[in-house]
Protein backbone atom coordinates (compact mmCIF):
# COMPACT_ATOMS: atom_id res chain seq x y z
CA UNK A 1 0.00 0.00 0.00
CA UNK A 2 1.42 3.39 -0.81
CA UNK A 3 3.14 4.88 2.20
CA UNK A 4 0.94 8.22 2.17
CA UNK A 5 -2.13 6.33 3.78
CA UNK A 6 -1.78 5.45 7.07
CA UNK A 7 -3.04 2.50 9.08
CA UNK A 8 -5.71 2.69 11.31
CA UNK A 9 -6.25 -1.02 12.26
CA UNK A 10 -4.91 -4.64 11.59
CA UNK A 11 -7.22 -7.47 11.49
CA UNK A 12 -6.74 -10.92 11.15
CA UNK A 13 -7.91 -10.98 7.94
CA UNK A 14 -7.88 -7.40 6.28
CA UNK A 15 -6.03 -3.75 6.89
CA UNK A 16 -8.01 -0.86 7.37
CA UNK A 17 -6.21 2.37 5.95
CA UNK A 18 -7.58 6.20 5.59
CA UNK A 19 -8.48 7.67 2.62
CA UNK A 20 -7.85 10.79 1.41
CA UNK A 21 -11.41 12.05 1.85
CA UNK A 22 -11.59 11.49 6.10
CA UNK A 23 -15.03 9.97 5.63
CA UNK A 24 -13.68 6.86 3.70
CA UNK A 25 -11.27 4.05 4.43
CA UNK A 26 -9.24 1.62 2.06
CA UNK A 27 -9.53 -1.50 3.43
CA UNK A 28 -6.53 -4.37 2.27
CA UNK A 29 -7.88 -8.06 2.19
CA UNK A 30 -4.99 -10.38 3.22
CA UNK A 31 -3.83 -14.23 1.99
CA UNK A 32 -4.04 -15.10 5.83
CA UNK A 33 -6.86 -17.33 7.11
CA UNK A 34 -7.56 -18.15 10.60
CA UNK A 35 -9.72 -20.03 12.06
CA UNK A 36 -11.15 -20.95 16.09
CA UNK A 37 -10.09 -17.78 17.25
CA UNK A 38 -7.00 -17.55 15.50
CA UNK A 39 -5.25 -20.61 17.39
CA UNK A 40 -5.40 -22.19 13.84
CA UNK A 41 -3.39 -19.89 10.75
CA UNK A 42 -2.32 -20.27 7.01
CA UNK A 43 -1.43 -17.83 4.41
CA UNK A 44 -3.25 -19.10 0.91
CA UNK A 45 -1.82 -17.07 -2.09
CA UNK A 46 -4.86 -15.19 -4.12
CA UNK A 47 -7.32 -15.25 -0.89
CA UNK A 48 -6.95 -11.90 -0.52
CA UNK A 49 -7.54 -11.15 -4.06
CA UNK A 50 -11.01 -13.69 -4.16
CA UNK A 51 -12.61 -12.49 -1.11
CA UNK A 52 -12.66 -8.98 -2.13
CA UNK A 53 -13.75 -9.80 -5.47
CA UNK A 54 -16.19 -11.89 -4.48
CA UNK A 55 -17.35 -8.70 -1.55
CA UNK A 56 -17.47 -6.51 -4.51
CA UNK A 57 -19.56 -8.37 -6.40
CA UNK A 58 -22.23 -9.02 -3.01
CA UNK A 59 -22.18 -5.86 -1.64
CA UNK A 60 -23.21 -4.47 -5.53
CA UNK A 61 -26.10 -6.84 -5.61
CA UNK A 62 -27.08 -5.54 -1.99
CA UNK A 63 -27.08 -2.07 -2.57
CA UNK A 64 -28.55 -2.55 -6.28
CA UNK A 65 -31.92 -3.86 -3.64
CA UNK A 66 -31.26 -1.02 -1.56
CA UNK A 67 -29.40 -2.56 1.67
CA UNK A 68 -27.09 0.24 2.83
CA UNK A 69 -23.21 -1.26 3.33
CA UNK A 70 -19.98 0.61 3.26
CA UNK A 71 -19.17 -0.57 -0.14
CA UNK A 72 -18.02 2.36 -2.29
CA UNK A 73 -16.23 0.64 -5.37
CA UNK A 74 -13.24 -1.86 -5.92
CA UNK A 75 -9.46 0.34 -5.86
CA UNK A 76 -7.80 -2.57 -7.16
CA UNK A 77 -7.86 -6.72 -7.21
CA UNK A 78 -7.35 -6.70 -3.45
CA UNK A 79 -8.46 -3.19 -1.84
CA UNK A 80 -11.57 -1.30 -1.68
CA UNK A 81 -12.78 1.58 -1.22
CA UNK A 82 -15.61 1.81 1.43
CA UNK A 83 -17.18 4.76 3.80
CA UNK A 84 -15.38 4.58 7.22
CA UNK A 85 -17.88 3.70 10.01
CA UNK A 86 -17.60 2.74 14.27
CA UNK A 87 -17.97 -0.88 13.96
CA UNK A 88 -20.64 -2.20 16.29
CA UNK A 89 -19.04 -5.04 18.48
CA UNK A 90 -21.52 -7.43 17.54
CA UNK A 91 -21.43 -10.65 15.48
CA UNK A 92 -24.91 -11.56 13.82
CA UNK A 93 -25.18 -14.76 12.44
CA UNK A 94 -28.31 -16.14 10.69
CA UNK A 95 -28.47 -19.64 9.53
CA UNK A 96 -30.90 -21.42 7.26
CA UNK A 97 -29.66 -24.98 7.83
CA UNK A 98 -28.02 -26.57 10.97
CA UNK A 99 -24.02 -26.78 11.38
CA UNK A 100 -20.80 -25.42 13.00
CA UNK A 101 -21.31 -24.27 16.52
CA UNK A 102 -25.06 -24.49 16.61
CA UNK A 103 -24.94 -28.66 16.35
CA UNK A 104 -22.13 -28.43 18.75
CA UNK A 105 -24.21 -26.94 21.80
CA UNK A 106 -27.37 -27.76 20.56
CA UNK A 107 -29.02 -31.74 20.24
CA UNK A 108 -29.89 -30.29 16.22
CA UNK A 109 -28.43 -32.24 14.08
CA UNK A 110 -26.00 -30.92 11.45
CA UNK A 111 -27.69 -30.18 7.95
CA UNK A 112 -31.03 -29.73 9.22
CA UNK A 113 -32.73 -26.93 7.45
CA UNK A 114 -34.34 -24.64 9.64
CA UNK A 115 -38.02 -23.79 9.53
CA UNK A 116 -37.22 -20.27 9.41
CA UNK A 117 -33.96 -18.41 9.72
CA UNK A 118 -32.38 -18.48 13.31
CA UNK A 119 -30.37 -15.20 14.08
CA UNK A 120 -27.48 -16.11 16.79
CA UNK A 121 -25.74 -12.55 18.06
CA UNK A 122 -22.61 -12.93 19.50
CA UNK A 123 -20.20 -10.35 21.01
CA UNK A 124 -17.45 -9.28 19.23
CA UNK A 125 -14.21 -9.95 21.64
CA UNK A 126 -11.95 -12.25 21.26
CA UNK A 127 -10.21 -12.16 24.82
CA UNK A 128 -13.80 -13.49 25.77
CA UNK A 129 -13.79 -15.54 22.52
CA UNK A 130 -16.78 -14.43 20.88
CA UNK A 131 -19.51 -15.29 23.56
CA UNK A 132 -23.38 -15.90 22.08
CA UNK A 133 -25.19 -13.15 23.76
CA UNK A 134 -28.43 -11.80 24.42
CA UNK A 135 -31.01 -8.96 23.86
CA UNK A 136 -31.30 -7.93 27.59
CA UNK A 137 -27.49 -7.93 27.66
CA UNK A 138 -26.50 -6.09 24.39
CA UNK A 139 -28.80 -3.37 25.98
CA UNK A 140 -27.13 -3.87 29.53
CA UNK A 141 -23.70 -3.22 28.03
CA UNK A 142 -25.16 -0.14 26.02
CA UNK A 143 -24.15 -1.46 22.71
CA UNK A 144 -27.25 -0.99 20.35
CA UNK A 145 -30.66 0.56 21.32
CA UNK A 146 -33.78 -1.35 21.30
CA UNK A 147 -35.07 0.00 18.10
CA UNK A 148 -30.85 -0.24 16.36
CA UNK A 149 -30.92 -3.72 17.15
CA UNK A 150 -34.11 -4.58 15.73
CA UNK A 151 -33.53 -2.33 12.55
CA UNK A 152 -30.42 -4.95 12.17
CA UNK A 153 -32.67 -7.71 12.98
CA UNK A 154 -34.34 -7.14 9.90
CA UNK A 155 -31.60 -5.84 7.80
CA UNK A 156 -29.84 -9.14 8.29
CA UNK A 157 -33.27 -10.95 7.34
CA UNK A 158 -33.73 -9.14 4.09
CA UNK A 159 -30.34 -10.19 3.23
CA UNK A 160 -30.52 -13.20 3.61
CA UNK A 161 -33.62 -13.38 1.35
CA UNK A 162 -31.25 -11.56 -1.25
CA UNK A 163 -28.52 -13.85 -0.84
CA UNK A 164 -30.19 -17.21 -0.52
CA UNK A 165 -31.55 -16.62 -3.72
CA UNK A 166 -28.47 -15.55 -5.89
CA UNK A 167 -26.56 -18.37 -4.47
CA UNK A 168 -29.14 -20.90 -5.71
CA UNK A 169 -28.84 -19.44 -8.69
CA UNK A 170 -25.39 -20.15 -8.72
CA UNK A 171 -26.39 -23.85 -7.76
CA UNK A 172 -24.94 -23.24 -3.69
CA UNK A 173 -26.65 -23.52 -1.02
CA UNK A 174 -26.56 -20.64 1.68
CA UNK A 175 -26.42 -22.50 4.99
CA UNK A 176 -25.30 -19.31 7.35
CA UNK A 177 -23.41 -16.29 7.21
CA UNK A 178 -22.01 -13.69 9.66
CA UNK A 179 -22.25 -10.29 9.49
CA UNK A 180 -21.10 -6.94 11.08
CA UNK A 181 -22.61 -3.30 10.80
CA UNK A 182 -21.48 -0.12 11.84
CA UNK A 183 -22.49 3.76 11.79
CA UNK A 184 -20.89 6.54 9.72
CA UNK A 185 -20.42 9.44 10.60
CA UNK A 186 -23.92 10.87 10.00
CA UNK A 187 -24.73 8.06 12.34
CA UNK A 188 -26.41 5.61 9.73
CA UNK A 189 -25.97 2.02 10.47
CA UNK A 190 -24.54 0.08 7.41
CA UNK A 191 -23.19 -3.20 6.58
CA UNK A 192 -19.87 -3.43 6.89
CA UNK A 193 -17.14 -6.01 7.65
CA UNK A 194 -17.28 -8.39 4.31
CA UNK A 195 -19.33 -11.24 2.46
CA UNK A 196 -17.04 -14.27 0.82
CA UNK A 197 -16.68 -17.51 1.93
CA UNK A 198 -14.56 -16.69 5.47
CA UNK A 199 -17.93 -15.66 7.31
CA UNK A 200 -20.30 -17.59 4.99
CA UNK A 201 -21.33 -21.55 4.89
CA UNK A 202 -21.82 -22.44 1.10
CA UNK A 203 -22.40 -25.85 -0.25
CA UNK A 204 -22.81 -27.08 -3.75
CA UNK A 205 -25.55 -27.59 -5.10
CA UNK A 206 -23.92 -29.28 -8.28
CA UNK A 207 -24.16 -33.01 -6.31
CA UNK A 208 -25.45 -36.19 -7.93
CA UNK A 209 -25.56 -38.10 -3.96
CA UNK A 210 -26.15 -36.53 -0.54
CA UNK A 211 -22.77 -35.55 0.68
CA UNK A 212 -21.92 -32.15 1.68
CA UNK A 213 -19.43 -30.51 -0.17
CA UNK A 214 -18.29 -27.02 1.54
CA UNK A 215 -16.89 -24.42 -0.53
CA UNK A 216 -16.32 -22.10 1.88
CA UNK A 217 -13.33 -21.94 5.16
CA UNK A 218 -14.78 -25.01 6.20
CA UNK A 219 -12.45 -26.36 3.77
CA UNK A 220 -9.55 -25.35 6.03
CA UNK A 221 -11.49 -25.34 9.28
CA UNK A 222 -11.76 -28.88 8.89
CA UNK A 223 -8.13 -29.38 6.52
CA UNK A 224 -10.69 -30.65 3.42
CA UNK A 225 -8.19 -29.74 1.28
CA UNK A 226 -9.04 -27.51 -1.71
CA UNK A 227 -9.06 -24.16 -0.64
CA UNK A 228 -8.23 -22.00 -2.75
CA UNK A 229 -9.89 -23.92 -5.51
CA UNK A 230 -12.98 -23.90 -3.67
CA UNK A 231 -12.84 -19.64 -3.34
CA UNK A 232 -11.97 -19.32 -7.21
CA UNK A 233 -14.80 -21.72 -7.94
CA UNK A 234 -17.35 -19.50 -5.88
CA UNK A 235 -15.66 -16.45 -7.78
CA UNK A 236 -15.77 -18.00 -11.10
CA UNK A 237 -19.85 -19.01 -10.76
CA UNK A 238 -20.27 -15.27 -9.29
CA UNK A 239 -18.79 -13.77 -12.68
CA UNK A 240 -20.13 -15.60 -14.97
CA UNK A 241 -24.03 -15.48 -13.53
CA UNK A 242 -23.60 -11.41 -13.32
N1 LIG B 1 -18.38 -16.95 11.41
C1 LIG B 1 -17.51 -15.92 11.13
N2 LIG B 1 -16.66 -15.48 12.10
C2 LIG B 1 -16.64 -16.01 13.35
C3 LIG B 1 -17.53 -17.06 13.64
C4 LIG B 1 -18.39 -17.52 12.65
O1 LIG B 1 -17.50 -15.39 10.01
O2 LIG B 1 -15.84 -15.54 14.19
C5 LIG B 1 -19.31 -17.43 10.37
C6 LIG B 1 -18.97 -18.83 9.90
O3 LIG B 1 -18.11 -18.81 8.79
C7 LIG B 1 -20.31 -19.39 9.57
C8 LIG B 1 -21.27 -18.67 10.51
O4 LIG B 1 -20.59 -17.50 10.94
O5 LIG B 1 -20.64 -19.04 8.22
C9 LIG B 1 -21.70 -19.51 11.68
O6 LIG B 1 -20.55 -19.98 12.35
P1 LIG B 1 -20.70 -20.89 13.66
O7 LIG B 1 -21.31 -20.10 14.76
O8 LIG B 1 -21.36 -22.16 13.29
O9 LIG B 1 -19.23 -21.15 14.17
P2 LIG B 1 -18.07 -22.07 13.61
O10 LIG B 1 -18.61 -23.41 13.35
O11 LIG B 1 -17.62 -21.36 12.38
O12 LIG B 1 -17.05 -22.00 14.71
Amino acid sequence: MNNKYELIYEGKAKKVFTHDDSDKVIIEFKDDATAFNALKKAKFEGKGRLNCQISARIFELLIKKNIPTHFIKLKNENTMIAQKIKVIPLEIVLRNTAYGSLCKQTNIKPGTVLEKPLIDIYLKNDALNDPLITKDRIQLMNILSAKDLDYVINLTLKINKILKSFFRNIQLNLVDFKLEFGYDLKNNILLGDEISPDNCRLWDLDQKNDMIVSLDKDRFRNDLGGFIEAYSEINRRINNFI
